[in-house]
This record gives C-alpha cells, sequence and structure tokens, in this order.
C-alpha cells in the first residue's frame, strides 16, 4: 500500500502515480533499495582502483626482473630468472584477476607486495628509500582498495544485494 503524499490516498503497491490526483508515488522500499544499489556500485568501484596500482607494481618487477637477471652471476641466474619470475607471474595474474575480484586481488596483491618489500628491506636496509614515495602510493592505494572492498562485500552482504 502506497499512500499518496499530495492528497493521502492508498494507492496499491507498485503503482506509479496517484489514482486519485495522478501525482507521482514512491515507493520508499524501492527508492531505497536504488540507493543501496548506487552505494553499492560506488564501492565496487573503489575497490577496482586497486588495478592502477597493481599494474603500476606488475610493471615494476618486471623491469626489476629482467635487470636483476641481467646482472646476476652467472652461476645464479637461473635460480634468480625463476624466482623473479614466478613473483613477476603472481603480480600480472593479481592484475588479471582485478577486473572480476578486486577484494580478493587487491588482498592478495598488497600481501604480496608487503612481503617482497620485508624480504628486500632485509636483504638490503638501504633498499627502503628507494623509490619510497612509489611504494608509499602503492600501498596506501591497496590499503584503500582492500577497505573499500571490505565495505562493499559487508554492504551487499548486509542488504542481500545479490
Ligand atoms: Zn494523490
Amino acid at each position: 500500500m502506497l499512500t499518496c503524499a499530495s492528497c493521502g490516498h492508498s494507492n496499491p503497491s507498485g503503482a506509479r502515480f496517484c489514482e486519485a490526483c495522478g501525482k507521482t508515488v514512491e515507493d520508499p522500499a524501492a527508492t531505497a533499495a536504488a540507493a543501496d544499489a548506487v552505494e553499492a556500485d560506488f564501492l565496487l568501484e573503489q575497490a577496482k582502483s586497486a588495478r592502477a596500482p597493481l599494474l603500476i607494481v606488475a610493471v615494476l618487477s618486471t623491469l626489476g626482473a629482467v635487470i636483476e637477471t641481467v646482472q646476476a652471476d652467472a652461476s645464479i641466474r637461473n635460480t634468480v630468472m625463476m624466482i623473479d619470475g614466478a613473483l613477476v607471474a603472481s603480480f600480472w595474474a593479481i592484475w588479471f584477476f582485478a577486473a572480476k575480484r578486486p577484494f580478493a586481488a587487491a588482498s592478495a596483491g598488497l600481501a604480496l607486495y608487503l612481503v617482497v618489500l620485508g624480504i628486500n628491506a632485509w636483504a638490503d636496509p638501504s633498499s627502503i628509500y628507494k623509490g619510497i614515495i612509489i611504494k608509499i602510493f602503492i600501498v596506501v592505494a591497496l590499503v584503500n582498495a582492500v577497505r573499500a572492498g571490505l565495505k562493499h562485500r559487508t554492504f551487499v552482504r548486509e542488504k542481500g544485494i545479490d
């Protein structure tokens, strides 16, 4: 049952126009559902913004892997190439995955990126400050994407959207 805001007439639910005065009647439930869908889309887009930092990580790790492999001592070159190659492949896979599952990809990308930063810092403490601005940008962007993804998931479940 929808009560017309203009004349107070009770219209059957689903009515778009008042039977008595012809003005538009709004279904509060439908209005709320539309607002929820907009909010859910916004949060999903925020989570998808992880694609940009993930792409930067994938490109930078690819360049880093090439340089490291070329510079590596011949005796360990194959090992370096294999380890770096696996890492590079993971970052590209996570980036690819981010289009469909932004929350999972942002979480996995952030975790892996922090592990790599940690290993590099342990192996060479002076490396921490190399490209510190881009590192901070990547971490902040991924953290924001993870938070948006988490909010999206919680919101969608709470509201029962898809
Ligand atoms: Zn009316």
